[in-house]
């Protein structure tokens, strides 16, 4: 599954090639969405240059950065919770730095020094280049602090290193920032306005990528679909841009058509897509392009119109409709997955039946399903109260996950007995005679290794599911290789 890292890589230390002429040490772990994971690549290649090498000895590190998630309450208690044993650490180590990065550092900003001790630095997600100078006031024994957001900041002249990576798929951002101001999502207040990234240095990116032996991307962004190049600024000044920069300017459609003709071997998969802003011209460079993935992760969080008019997601319910219609239309074996929030403030019974309605008509291949988590200073948090008892969230959320369980077991049915291109990435989790990879729909598959090796693409006939996984046995190479 993809939205949402793998609940075993939460808080994963991270490894990069060690440089012989650096001499300090460097712990560090992410949480939270991918793009966090993305960004840690980027803070990695830039310490590189300062003199660390990375080490998944917390014991041995001279400075630790966590990489943290505000979007729940429950992601932000669990990066407090690690803060403490660091801070046990600390305590054999007392030179040991610890900073925290990404949207917490963000949120609580200089707070964060005063309510917990163990803290030198705080990084927000647009401050990052800052980094050696905050480490040298750190060392120099002061607290460094840098949460200012960009404007501008896209990272896009710093070539992330790829951290504990398989070789095979990496994350390519494209936007930073999200400019929808859902009322119960925190990302507008911790990573800032949107804004896009040149193609040039995407495709720069992409290209160095497929050079160095990987065989898929994941284009990134809070709202790829909003993706927008006009020569730079933000989004909502394009209203303002000259007729030549409107012309020659590149959305999201086109740049999925030009990666894909850059590298028409590499896989390309994106996420999010928000529905407000995907247009049909997405849908069909999908369909035009065999290397674009048939696959779009497609929140929508609520099936009742009146609940997604409370949460400002700018679109119906019958408009969701038409959107899954037409990707159906166009691309008939696309897989759709997406995120729900059960017991948004004022959500009635009703409104939850929508909800359920709404996935019977869609059918989505899977989801990432959550209880509304009350985040201060979002529009939600600030006009309505957070009602809905403890015990109806979680029954709802449960019968929402359920529903998809049994759904998602109608969908790997649907692959049993076809053939399916699968890229290797690595060993199936519970057997080592087994590969483990995804189809076109980043369904899971495993099937047995015979000659077979990582980053290999490979036909396998479809023989048994499980509600998450395929198993398979390979007929051969694809054409694809
Ligand atoms: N911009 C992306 C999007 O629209 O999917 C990413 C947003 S967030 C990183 C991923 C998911 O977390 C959201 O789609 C939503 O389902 C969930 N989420 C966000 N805020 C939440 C909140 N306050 N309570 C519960 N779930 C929340």
């Amino acid at each position: 599954m993809e939205k949402i890292i793998d609940e075993k890589k939460q808080g994963e230390s991270l490894v990069i090639e060690q440089q012989k002429e650096n001499d300090r040490k460097l712990y560090i772990e992410s949480y939270g969405c991918q793009m966090n994971f993305s960004d840690s690549e980027i803070v990695a290649s830039i310490l590189s240059k300062e003199g660390f090498n990375t080490t998944q000895k917390l014991e041995e590190a001279d400075l630790v950065l966590v990489n943290t998630c505000s979007i729940r309450d429950k992601a932000e208690q669990t990066v407090r919770k690690r803060l403490e044993q660091y801070n046990a650490v600390k305590k054999i180590n007392p030179s040991m730095k610890v900073g925290v990065l990404g949207c917490m550092a963000e949120r609580l900003k200089s707070k964060f020094l005063e309510e917990e001790k163990i803290v030198d630095m705080v990084v927000g997600p647009d401050a990052y280049k800052d980094l050696p100078n905050l480490i040298r006031e750190v060392d120099e024994g002061r607290d460094a602090v840098n949460v200012i957001l960009s404007k501008e900041e896209t990272y896009g002249d710093i070539a992330p290193v790829r951290l504990n990576s398989n070789g095979v798929s990496a994350f390519v951002s494209i936007t930073r920032g999200c400019d929808n101001m859902c009322t119960f999502c925190v990302v507008p207040f911790t990573r800032g306005r949107e804004r896009s990234r040149d193609p040039q240095s995407i495709m720069e990116e992409v290209n160095d990528l497929w050079n160095r032996g990987f065989k898929e991307v994941t284009l990134l962004g809070q709202n790829v679909d909003s993706y927008l190049w006009y020569g730079g600024g933000l989004k909502k000044d394009f209203d303002k841009a000259t007729d030549m920069q409107k012309a020659t300017a590149v959305n999201f459609a086109k740049l999925l058509a030009l990666v894909a003709e850059a590298q028409p071997k590499m896989r390309i998969r994106f996420s999010t897509s928000n529905p407000q802003d995907m247009t049909l011209d997405v849908i069909e460079s999908m369909a035009k392009y065999p290397n674009i993935c048939k696959y779009i992760h497609l929140p929508v969080q609520s099936g009742s119109n009146r609940i997604l008019e409370e949460m400002n997601r700018q679109h119906t319910r019958e408009e969701y409709f038409e959107l899954i219609d037409n990707i159906k239309k166009l691309i008939p074996d696309c897989g759709i997955s997406q995120d729900m929030i059960a017991g948004f403030p004022t959500e009635t019974e009703e409104d939850h039946q929508d909800t359920l309605s709404l996935m019977e008509y869609v059918k989505y291949d899977f989801g990432f399903m959550f209880m509304y988590s009350e985040r201060p200073g979002t529009m939600a948090a600030r006009k309505m109260e957070d009602d809905i008892p403890e015990e109806t969230k979680k029954r709802r959320l449960t019968e929402i996950i359920n529903l998809q369980q049994k759904h998602s077991l109608l969908r790997t049915q649907q692959h049993l007995g076809k053939v399916e291109e699968v890229l290797i990435e690595g060993n199936s989790k519970k057997s080592n005679e087994h590969w483990k990879g995804r189809n076109t729909q980043n369904t899971v598959v495993v099937f047995p290794k015979e000659n077979y090796k990582i980053g290999d693409f490979v036909n396998v006939k479809i023989t048994d599911c499980t509600s998450t996984t395929l198993i398979g046995e390979p007929v051969g190479y694809s054409d694809n290789n």
